[in-house]
C-alpha cells in the first residue's frame, strides 16, 4: 500500500506566555512507495512521532492530506485505518499472557471481521512465528527479557494483518547487542510481509542501515529525502551533513580565493569556475589521505587503532570540531608518524563538501 503525505502539517498551540504556535510538522509531501521501509530520522522534537501519529490516526492534521493508496484517509479514525503501532515502551498488558496479547486485537473484531477462538489462535501463531515468539505463549511479559517483549509487541501489531506499519523509536529501550539483532528482525519481517512501514528513530546508523529510503527533519521541515547512501554521498545542506555518518563530519570555516578552496592559511583543492567566498567545508572522516606534501596540515593528537581501521586524531583552529577524526586503513598504519607534532593531509575531493556560509545550502564544485 503507498502512502502520501500532501502538504501534511500539523500546529500545536505554545504552552509558553508568548503564545503563538509550535510548528511540529511543516508542509510535508512525500509518497512513500508500496512496500518499503521508510526511515524518519532526525534530532529528537523535529516532528517525527507527530508525523507518525498523523499516519495513523492519533492525530488530526491543522492541513494537508493523508492517501492509503487510492483512499483519502485524513478524516477517517485510527481504527479504521489498519495501521499496526509499534512504540518504544512495548505497552503490553502484565496480566495477559503472550498469546492473549497478540490475539488481543481479534478480540474486538465485529460483525462480518469477528474470527473464532480458533482462527484468532492460529493468526497469534502465524504472528509469533514471524517474530520468532511461538515457544513463548503461555508467559507473561514480566517472565520476558525486553527483545522478547518487544517481539510480542510487534507481533500484536502484525496479528491484525495491518496495510501499514508504524514504528515510532521500537529499539530505544534494548541494549546495545539487542538492538543491533533487533533491527535485523524488523527487516527480516518487513520484507517476508512486504508491508509499507514508516521506522522513526533519532539514530543515523539505525535508520540507514534498515531503510530503502530515509527522510531527514529538522524543526518539522523535511530536509532531505533519498536512499541511504545517496543522502550520505549527497547532503543537500550542512545539517543533512552533519547529522548522518560516524565518526562526524569535519567542518571548518574557509575560503575560495582565486580557484582555490584555502582552509586557514592551507590551499587544499584547486576548484573551477567559483567566484571568491567565504564557505563551510566539511570532509567526511574517509576522505583524508595521510601525505607528508598533502595540503591541509592540522595538530597531531593522536592515533587509535581499531583493528581494521585506524582513527587519526587532529586539531585545527579553522574548524568547529574540537578533534577531527580521520579514518584509514590499517594498512597504512605506517603513514602517520605519531611522534610528529603536525599531520599532513590529501583530500578525496567526492568525500569534501562546501557549504553557503549564511544559508548552509550546498555549493556544487568541480576540482581542476
Ligand atoms: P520527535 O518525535 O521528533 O521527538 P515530536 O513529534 O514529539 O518530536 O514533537 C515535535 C514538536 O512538537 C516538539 O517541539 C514538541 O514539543 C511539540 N509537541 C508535540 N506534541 C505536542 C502537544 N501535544 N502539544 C504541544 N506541543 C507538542
Ligand atoms: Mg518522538
Amino acid at each position: 500500500m503507498k502512502i502520501i503525505l500532501e502538504n501534511l502539517t500539523k500546529k500545536y498551540p505554545a504552552r509558553g506566555k508568548k503564545g503563538g504556535e509550535v510548528i511540529a510538522v511543516n508542509d510535508f509531501s512525500f509518497e512513500i512507495p508500496d512496500g518499503e521501509l521508510i526511515g524518519l530520522l532526525g534530532p529528537s522534537g523535529c516532528g517525527k512521532s507527530t508525523t507518525l501519529n498523523l499516519i495513523s490516526g492519533l492525530q488530526k492534521p491543522t492541513g494537508g492530506k493523508i492517501f492509503f493508496g487510492e483512499d483519502d484517509v485524513t478524516e477517517l479514525p485510527p481504527e479504521h485505518r489498519g495501521v499496526g503501532l509499534v512504540f518504544q515502551n512495548y505497552a503490553l498488558y502484565p496480566h495477559l499472557t503472550v498469546l492473549q496479547n497478540i490475539m488481543f486485537p481479534l478480540e474486538n473484531l465485529k460483525g462480518k471481521n469477528k474470527l473464532s477462538k480458533e482462527d484468532m489462535k492460529k493468526r497469534a501463531y502465524d504472528a509469533a512465528k514471524l517474530v520468532q515468539i511461538e515457544d513463548y505463549m503461555e508467559r507473561r511479559p514480566s517472565e520476558l527479557s525486553g527483545g522478547q517483549q518487544q517481539r510480542v509487541a510487534i507481533a500484536r501489531a502484525l496479528v491484525k494483518m495491518p496495510r501499514v506499519l508504524l514504528l515510532d523509536e521500537p529499539l530505544s529501550n534494548l541494549d546495545a547487542r539487542l538492538r543491533l539483532q533487533t533491527r535485523e528482525e524488523i527487516r527480516r519481517i518487513q520484507k517476508e510481509t512486504g508491508i509499507t512501514t514508516v521506522f522513526v528513530t533519532h539514530d543515523q546508523e539505525e535508520a540507514m542501515s534498515i531503510s530503502d529510503r530515509i527522510v531527514v527533519m529538522k524543526d518539522g521541515v523535511v530536509q532531505q529525502i533519498g536512499r541511504p547512501q545517496d543522502v550520505y554521498d549527497d547532503p543537500v545542506n550542512l545539517f543533512v551533513a552533519k547529522f548522518l555518518g560516524t565518526p562526524p563530519i569535519g567542518v571548518y570555516k574557509g575560503e575560495i580565493k582565486g580557484g582555490k578552496l584555502y582552509i586557514g592559511e592551507d590551499a587544499v583543492l584547486s576548484v573551477k569556475k567559483l567566484a571568491d567566498r567565504k564557505v563551510y567545508v566539511a570532509i567526511r572522516p574517509e576522505g583524508y589521505i595521510p601525505d607528508a606534501k598533502g595540503a591541509l596540515h592540522s595538530t597531531l593528537k593522536g592515533v587509535e587503532v581499531m583493528g581494521r581501521d585506524i582513527s587519526i586524531l587532529s586539531e585545527n583552529s579553522a574548524s568547529e570540531n574540537p578533534v577531527i577524526r580521520s579514518i584509514i586503513s590499517a594498512d597504512s598504519k605506517n603513514a602517520v608518524n605519531i611522534t610528529e607534532k603536525t599531520v599532513a593531509f590529501a583530500l578525496k575531493p567526492h568525500k569534501v563538501f562546501l557549504f553557503d556560509f549564511e544559508t548552509e545550502e550546498r555549493i556544487p564544485f568541480e576540482t581542476v
